[in-house]
Formats: structure tokens, sequence, C-alpha cells
């Protein structure tokens, strides 16, 4: 849900210089707006959320895993790549490497040109051996189970670490917030953050990102389609 702002009481400071006096009041009222999302009217949202739940009412992640550590993987590889080739590679990948042991002490360039097909191979290589070793070495061979722990490991993230808590261990952690979740948030005038980690704090669910990738495109969203678009008046609108 959509943070309130605080706003700080204006301080008059008669010996303050005239610049400073000038300058406080734009930046609270930039931040004032950015913060406030007149669409989180909690009907509104209570619509959204009830209007998602009647499309998605089974919306999980979509990377196949057998178990947290796979979990982590897929996530890590699915950075600029679609969760369907993550899931065709993963097919494999976890037959020749099934633990974090095989990943942490694979040579290098086969693991590259095993996981070569989703992209940013070499950087993704470092961050799964990377990962893998620091889960041997300082977590005992499993997957952290707090935010700031997963945050530790190479090539995690929030919003890796919120797929993994919140999908593999039910840990409400917090928010993903992929390109399908940022594009929504703000066409559905629920955050006016850009910053994902502000608008992780405003938001909910994997059901924004089923809805991106079915309905809501980037490009030409099928809004004929949208069983919310009663509620939506994004500038973008098809219909
Ligand atoms: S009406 Fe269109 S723009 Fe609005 S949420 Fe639905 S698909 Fe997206």
């Amino acid at each position: 849900m959509a943070t309130k702002s605080k706003k700080k009481p204006t301080t008059k400071n008669k010996s303050a210089p005239a610049k400073s006096k000038a300058a406080k009041p734009l930046k609270t009222a930039k931040a004032v707006k950015l913060a406030h999302a007149p669409g989180t009217d909690p009907k509104r949202v209570a619509a959204i959320l009830a209007k998602l739940d009647e499309a998605y009412g089974n919306a999980t992640c979509e990377l196949k895993h057998e178990n947290a550590f796979q979990l982590l993987i897929s996530t890590i590889l699915s950075a600029q790549c679609t969760d369907v080739r993550v899931n065709q590679v993963a097919e494999t990948l976890y037959k020749k490497y099934p633990d974090p042991k095989a990943f942490a002490y694979a040579t290098p360039s086969e693991l590259e040109q095993d996981i070569r097909p989703t992209g940013f191979f070499r950087n993704k290589t470092k961050s799964v051996m990377g990962a893998s070793k620091a889960i041997i070495e300082k977590f005992g061979g499993q997957v952290p189970r707090t935010m700031e722990e997963i945050l530790t490991l190479p090539g995690v993230a929030r919003k890796t670490g919120n797929v993994v808590l919140g999908t593999a261990y039910g840990i409400a952690s917090g928010v993903v917030v992929d390109t399908h979740v940022l594009r929504l948030s703000s066409r559905l005038d629920l955050s006016r953050n850009e910053d994902p980690k502000k608008v992780e704090q405003d938001l909910f669910s994997h059901q924004l990102i089923w809805h991106g990738r079915r309905v809501c495109h980037a490009r030409k969203p099928k809004c004929i389609e949208c069983n919310m678009e009663s509620l939506c008046y994004a500038k973008d609108k098809t219909v």
C-alpha cells in the first residue's frame, strides 16, 4: 500500500539565507507529489485486488524449481531473460548440477556454455558460483532465510531475495518489483515512485506480474480484455 508522506513543518528561520528558504518548499512539494498516488484510495485498491484475485487467484512464481536453492539460481538466471527460457535451461541444468557444491566447484567455461541461452552468461556464471560458494561456506549449504543474509550472496538483490523468501519459504519479506510491477503500478496509479525499493513499499504480489505478462503489456496493453479497465485511467490505455 502507498506509504503516507510525512509533511515536514516549515521552519521559519529569519536568519537563514534567502536561497535555502526558497529551495526547501520546492523539494517538499516534489516529495509529496511523488509519494501520494490518488489511485491508492482504499476502496479503489480493494477493487483492484478483487479483480486481480478474480483473474489470477493462483498466481505464483513461474520459475520451475524443486527447492529454494534451485529457485535462487533460476532467479539469478532470469535477469534480462524470460522465465520460459530459464525453465528450458533449468531442465538439464539441475540434473547436471544438483546442489550448491556442484555449482560452486564447476568449471566456469563449461557452466558459461550451459547457461548461455539466458544471456549475460559470464556475469551470471560468476554470480551463480559465488552465491553457491557463499551458501556452502557461510550458511551450511542452505539458502538463508532472512533478507539481510540473502543480500550478502553475490548477484542477489532485493528482487531475487523477495522471490526466494516469499515463494520458497513463504516469508513475506516484501514485494517482487520487476519490470511488469513497475509499469503496472505506475499505470494503475498505485505508486508514483520510480525506485523499485520505494515501489516495493507501496505494493503487493505476483498478480501484477501475471497481469503484466498476459494483458497489460508494455506495448499495446490489451485493455479491451482487461477486467479492471473501468478502474484504470492510464494515459496509454488502448480503449
Ligand atoms: S485498462 Fe489497459 S492500461 Fe489499464 S490496467 Fe488494464 S490493460 Fe493495463
